[in-house]
């Protein structure tokens, strides 16, 4: 009978020493971190867990605080919320690196591009294939070259 009641309803019976010893076992054995919810930084999103979320409005309220319209990139959701200074300054550094970054592989990617460029240049000139009417201004200038005799 004890055990069927017990099934039904799993905590009236339960001896008070029993939820206590459960509460002393919980607080002894830790809580793995992937189960604790997590506030997330102004730049995860919610949705589609994209970390480039991006500020496309605020407004500084008297309190302090800052009201934010945010956009993801990724899956196009539109957030709005009002945050403390310090989680708006925090969105800030993390935009300001995320700049930073993009910046560093552009200029890789136009260092890397601009070295291939000369090579090819160099190839060219040194094969003869290259004339001054290569570098005239003007439609159909490449074409002034003169075909051979
Ligand atoms: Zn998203």
């Amino acid at each position: 009978m004890a055990a069927f009641s017990v099934l039904v309803h799993p905590y009236r019976e339960v001896d008070p020493r029993m939820r206590s010893a459960a509460r002393q076992l919980a607080r002894l054995v830790p809580v793995p971190r992937s189960v604790r919810p997590r506030l997330l930084d102004l730049s995860e999103c919610p949705h589609c867990a994209s970390p480039y979320v991006q500020p496309t409005d605020g407004k500084a309220l008297p309190d302090g605080r800052v009201s934010l319209t945010l956009r993801c990139p990724d899956c196009s959701a539109w957030m709005s919320g009002t945050f403390s200074a310090e989680r708006v300054r925090e969105l800030d550094r993390e935009l300001s690196l995320g700049r930073a970054a993009l910046r560093a592989s552009y200029e890789r990617a136009v260092r890397v591009n601009m070295a291939r460029e000369l090579h090819a240049l160099a190839a060219g000139l040194a094969r003869d294939l290259i004339g001054p009417d290569d570098f005239s201004r003007g439609p159909g200038a490449a074409r002034t070259r003169p075909t051979s005799p």
